[in-house]
């Protein structure tokens, strides 16, 4: 088959590779599509442990071959995996697997979804880890399962009141599910920062009440601006930058919530913080990563009902070959999800 390959900062190559057999237990599928995450572009560019390995983990893919002894599935299902987690630690008792102490290290190391063929675990498999995904959504549109269910989990972090201002930095396909889900749960201002021009006007039909270029005007003065002084009774972090961190604490007001959703790259995550801010205003600082299964059933149900327009999202897909194309796509901020078809 054919696979895309991460080599390292600024390189993916395509290349053949043998074909992946039928797992016992697993299923053998074919990859529809696979989405490309801001954590794959931050692995393209700043480089991560993933360096020579088949990438893309949002990836939706019809059954082809079911191995021995499950039950359950057939060919031609479609289906989504979630990562395996213990089920046996603290976390995974208290329903936060995400946070899993042997996630990733339990039940064999899934391929990425940037190839043509793709075996999904029999760990995923046999533990319930897996999603099946109704026919009538296209594979392009269904790849939003797992960036939705993420922003979901992030979004659980915070207390919701009816009418918080929320500031969101970052109008990519993250920023803008963020700011539907922030609707959804009651919010008053909206207010969406990019440092791109492009970016904010793909943004601008999602409805947020104000846009905030970054690069020419301060965030922080906009969004006190547009609080009357106050300050954003939530901040959403939803892009890899710690500028965006620190900035976040000071356009945040009292007693106002912060969410680091995005990561920074693993080379550089050091930041100079004002913590001051956190101190004298009572600030709540959390963090979220990843999602756990309950979140994608969740985030299933949006999509499948309408409540969530993944075609609005998933703005561009590319061919495998053209996977490098598909990356500067996404970094040029034409485009926002951008699905990669093999
Ligand atoms: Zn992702
Ligand atoms: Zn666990």
């Amino acid at each position: 088959m054919k696979a895309a390959f991460f080599e390292g900062p600024g390189k993916i190559v395509v290349r053949d590779t043998p074909d992946p057999v039928c797992p016992p237990g697993g299923l053998l599928t074919r990859v529809e599509a696979c989405a490309i995450c801001g954590s794959d572009l931050r692995s393209f560019e700043a480089g991560s442990k993933y360096q020579g390995q088949i990438i893309g983990h949002e990836t939706i893919a019809t059954v082809i071959e079911v191995g021995e002894g499950v039950e359950g599935f057939r060919v031609g299902d479609r289906v989504a995996d979630c990562p395996v987690t213990c089920e046996k630690c603290k976390y995974c008792e208290a329903g936060s697997n995400n946070l899993c102490l042997q996630r990733g290290r339990v039940g064999g190391r899934p391929q990425g979804g940037f190839a043509e063929l793709r075996p999904v675990l029999a760990s995923a498999v046999q533990g319930g880890f897996v999603v099946k995904i109704p026919g009538d959504i296209l594979p392009e549109h269904a790849t939003l399962i797992e960036p939705l269910a993420c922003v979901i989990n992030g979004q659980e972090k915070l207390d919701w009141r009816p009418g918080a201002s929320v500031a969101i930095i970052g109008a990519g396909p993250i920023g803008i599910l963020h700011l539907l889900l922030a609707k959804r749960q009651g919010a008053g201002k909206t207010i969406l920062v990019d440092l791109k021009d492009e970016r904010l006007d793909l943004a601008r039909k999602f409805g947020p009440e104000h846009l905030v270029n970054g690069g020419r005007q301060d965030p922080v003065d906009e969004v006190m601006r547009f609080t009357q002084g106050e300050g954003a009774d939530i901040v959403i972090v939803a892009c890899v930058s710690a500028t965006a961190q620190a900035q976040a604490l000071e356009m945040a007001g009292r007693m106002g919530q912060v969410l680091f959703f995005s990561g920074l790259p693993e080379t550089s995550p050091m930041v100079t913080l004002n913590t001051n801010l956190i101190h004298y205003h009572e600030l709540r600082v959390v963090g979220a990563r990843s999602s756990v299964k309950r979140q994608w059933d969740m985030a299933l149900e949006l999509i499948v009902s309408g409540q969530v327009e993944p075609q609005a999202i998933v703005t561009h897909a590319v061919s495998l070959e053209n996977i490098v194309e598909g990356f500067a796509l996404v970094r040029s901020g034409k485009a926002l999800k951008v699905a990669v078809k093999p």
